[in-house]
């Protein structure tokens, strides 16, 4: 199935000059959402996961499916000041400034084996500090998955060290 039929291109959103690739297209379609879940556990079915960490939000989407096809638990990586209990944060550059993420500190415990979970790769800052607070609770990061990636913006290059998939690449904008 293509998968990337499923995908709306909606030019200046969120701001001018981004094309925002749309996943609610995808997500509605029965089959595709099927196809989707199918792909990414396929890839990680035999890696004995343990977890798996969602990034907020549409990164919790098909991490919460993809937790229960793999019998692990669920993590979710929240925007600041989301998660009520003790938490630890990582920072990351964004275009104009930085941006933070948190993980519950008792989320993580050491000797997980860990899927990190987002709908898109693009520069990859936001993927880099997800990983910073996996290894920093003793974490095995073992396979980071997307549904999407921007590969001209090289976002894998920041997660060289990593097994990284995604489903869709797009080579230009
Ligand atoms: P980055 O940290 O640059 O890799 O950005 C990844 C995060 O921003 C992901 O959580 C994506 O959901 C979101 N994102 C960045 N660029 C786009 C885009 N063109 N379309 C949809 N989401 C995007």
């Amino acid at each position: 199935m293509e998968l990337e039929k499923l995908i709306r291109d909606v030019p200046n959103f969120p701001k001018e000059g981004i094309i925002f690739k749309d996943i609610t297209t995808l997500l509605k379609d029965s089959t595709g959402l099927n196809a989707t879940i199918n792909a990414l556990y396929d890839l990680a079915k035999e890696k004995g996961i343990t977890k798996v960490a969602g990034i907020e939000s549409r990164g919790f989407i098909l991490g919460g499916a993809l937790a229960q096809k793999l019998n692990a638990g669920f993590v979710p990586i929240r925007k600041p000041k989301k998660l009520p209990a003790e938490t630890i944060s990582a920072s990351y550059e964004l275009e104009y400034g930085t941006d933070k993420i948190e993980i519950h500190k008792d989320a993580i415990v050491p000797g997980d084996k860990v899927l990190l979970h987002d709908d898109l790769l693009a520069t990859g800052g936001t993927m880099e500090a997800a990983v910073k607070l996996i290894e920093q609770l003793g974490g095995e990061v073992v396979q980071i998955s997307f549904i999407i990636e921007l590969d001209f913006l090289k976002g894998k290059e920041k997660l060289k060290n990593y097994e990284v998939h995604s489903l869709i690449h797009y080579q230009e904008e």
